[in-house]
């Protein structure tokens, strides 16, 4: 018994021994490129086989048992199909040496332990495989042997191959295990450490440990790079004074000193520092004291940042900011931004001051509904409907992001315009420009316009309607009245020697004369739709619709005694005027303004031929 345990055992320990030897050189081994890496691990495992086959269990002479169908198995698995090559090249080569009945079914069983651990590699299809894939490599080489033994006991008739089931079975699983997961350990602490190592080395910020004199146990490649260093491994040993100006270096080595002095670190330092090449820069540097097992500070670690082009962006944003609030505080609109819920997000001066009463409420923070309240219970804005101060500001407060221009009026008489307009992320705009200057001014440019149109339409000594009115005025009424089928009236008047009058008491009297002679005229005049207007000189004339000859006559007179007793109470002077009265009527047949003015004349003309101050109607 102790003959197949014994030497089985001892294949153990050489299984052990390669495996320490691989996991050893694992990390040399991944800085090798993929051929040498790949022949050399061929090589050792090859070399671990032939260590096995140096102790092996001999069944009957020439048939032989050991481990290396294990070694390579785990070999295949870990390194793929090469290296499985290689090693079952260098063992079968040594097994054809050592000779024997077994030879080609000890190949055959190694070529099928390399495809047993190629099929597990295929199945785990990983570079780091869960430890339970080794476990299954180690069930799947314990079968593998109990097939052989199975084919040497019933196909070859080796009853002694028998012997071999149980020590076989265990130092195979524990051989298989043993191999596999000391593999996998150094693999997986090489992983670890190769990607924090790529990690730091390739990090783009500048990352460097010192000792406490300041010397660089190690830095990445972009301080290499950023010192102008091909190899990171070209800085060891270098200190500031090394790379960078006396000055710098002596302010830095100063700096770490009181790190390593005093324990503590340094974080989020910015400087800006002139490069060699002029340039200035800004850096961001944090630098943390390194303690060793023993508690003492070793050196330190540091890592920093180029910010320049944050700095950059933020000097930019201050300086826009800045521009844009210079902007604001010198236009002379106010300008008020209102978030899409409503609140006031930023105004300007201007704005605030724009509305004396609501002032303090406009202010940051502030929401549209409440400003426009206070705007209408201190009575600020005109035209607010008082029995609903509610209902008007939820109305304007829900206009507030469609686009629209109103002008509200004051309760200090000025005038404002309110725009609103959509801004980005919904928020509303609204720009106030006090146009009280303009409101003014278009006021006065109405009133203008309505002189100018009175004075068109009017003459101006008498403030009656002008001989364009009456002209204007005779052909519409006319036009009218033969349409209603009414008749109309001309009166035509005219002063009683006004010559002499002129004459006699200077021609500003005359005119004081006239003015009472209208005022006479516009007296006597009952109905809205009659008309009196100066006619030229000292005459006037007056259109009566809906009105006929006896009508006309009866106004005629009552202005002809208007005029004579006005002309004694304000003048204290006679006056007197002669009327010619004529009547249109389309029943009684057609007639023009024309024809109608030339019979009122010769009625007039007869009554001035009658000895005047009288009422004479056309024929
Ligand atoms: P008659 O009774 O025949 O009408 O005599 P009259 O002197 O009034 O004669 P006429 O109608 O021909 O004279 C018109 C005069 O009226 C001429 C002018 O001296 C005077 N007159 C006309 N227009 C004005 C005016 O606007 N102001 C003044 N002060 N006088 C006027
Ligand atoms: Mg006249
Ligand atoms: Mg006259």
């Amino acid at each position: 018994m102790s003959e197949i345990w014994q030497p089985l055992i001892a294949n153990l320990a050489v299984v052990a021994l390669f495996s320490s030897i691989w996991s050893l050189a694992s990390d040399w081994l991944d800085k090798q490129r993929w051929i040498v890496r790949k022949l050399c691990i061929g090589v050792l495992v090859g070399s671990a086989a032939i260590g096995t086959m140096l102790l092996t269990v001999e069944i009957v002479p020439g048939v032989v048992y050991d481990l290396r169908t294990c070694v390579v198995a785990v070999g295949a698995f870990f390194s793929g199909p090469l290296v499985a090559v290689i090693a079952i090249v260098m063992a079968g080569t040594y097994r054809l040496l050592e000779g024997g009945a077994g030879v080609s079914l000890g190949i055959a069983h190694m070529a099928a332990a390399a495809l047993v651990g190629l099929a597990v590699r295929a199945s785990a299809r990983s570079s780091l495989p869960n430890p339970l894939w080794i476990v299954f490599l180690a069930l799947a080489m314990a079968l593998l042997l109990l097939f052989i033994v199975f084919v040497l006991t019933r196909i070859v008739s080796l009853e002694e191959a028998g012997e071999l089931i149980l020590p076989g079975t265990v130092l195979s699983l524990l051989a298989t295990l043993m191999m596999g997961l000391t593999m996998l350990a150094a693999r997986q602490a090489g992983y670890d450490r190769s990607i924090l190592c790529a990690a730091l080395a390739q990090a783009p910020e500048f990352l460097y440990v010192k000792d406490v004199d300041g010397r660089f146990l190690t830095v990445n490649e972009a301080v290499a790079r950023h010192q102008g260093y091909s190899d990171p491994a070209q800085m060891i040993g270098m200190t500031d004074f090394d790379v960078t100006d006396p000055a710098r270096a002596q302010h830095l080595y100063e700096q770490e000193r009181r790190i390593i002095e005093s324990g503590t670190s340094v974080l989020d330092l910015e400087e800006e520092i002139v490069e060699k090449s002029g340039e200035r820069r800004w850096y961001r540097t944090s630098k943390v004291p390194l303690t060793g097992k023993d508690g003492r500070i070793v050196g330190l670690a540091g890592m920093t940042v180029d910010i320049t082009g944050v700095k950059q962006l933020e000097r930019e944003l201050i300086e826009s900011r800045d521009r844009l609030s210079l902007a604001m505080s010198e236009m002379s609109d106010g300008l008020a931004l209102f978030d899409r819920d409503g609140y006031l997000v930023f105004c300007n001066e201007q704005y605030r001051k724009a509305f004396p009463r609501s002032e303090h409420v406009r202010v940051v923070g502030a929401h549209i509904k409440d400003i426009l309240l206070e705007c209408a219970r201190s009575g600020e804005q005109l035209g607010i409907p008082e029995d609903d101060i509610e209902g008007w500001a939820e109305r304007v407060a829900s206009l507030l992001r469609v686009p629209n221009v109103v002008t509200v009026e004051l309760f200090n008489g000025s005038y404002l315009q309110l725009r609103n307009q959509l801004a980005s992320n919904d928020s509303a705009l609204v720009i106030v420009t006090d146009v009280t200057d303009l409101k003014l001014a278009e006021r006065a440019l109405i009133e203008a316009n309505a002189d100018l149109s009175r004075q068109a339409s009017t003459d101006a000594l008498t403030g009656l309607a002008n001989r364009r009115v009456f002209d204007d005025a005779l052909e519409r009424d006319m036009a009218r009245c033969g349409r209603a089928g009414t008749p109309l009236s001309l009166i035509l008047l005219d002063v009683d020697r006004f010559k002499h009058y002129n004459d006699l008491h200077g021609h500003q009297a005359g005119d004081r004369c006239l003015v009472m002679v209208a005022n006479a005229l516009r007296a006597s005049l009952l109905r809205p739709t009659d008309l009196a207007a100066r006619y030229g000189g000292e005459e006037f004339a007056v259109i009566l619709p809906d009105t006929d000859i006896t009508g006309a006559e009866a106004v005629a007179e009552r202005i002809r005694t208007a005029i004579a007793g006005a002309a004694t109470s304000e003048l204290g002077i006679e006056v007197t005027a002669s009327l010619g009265v004529a009547e249109y009527d389309l029943a009684k047949g057609p007639s023009t303004p024309e024809n109608l003015v030339r019979r009122a004349d010769g009625a007039l003309y007869s009554a001035k031929a009658a000895g005047r101050n009288r009422v004479m109607a056309a024929e």
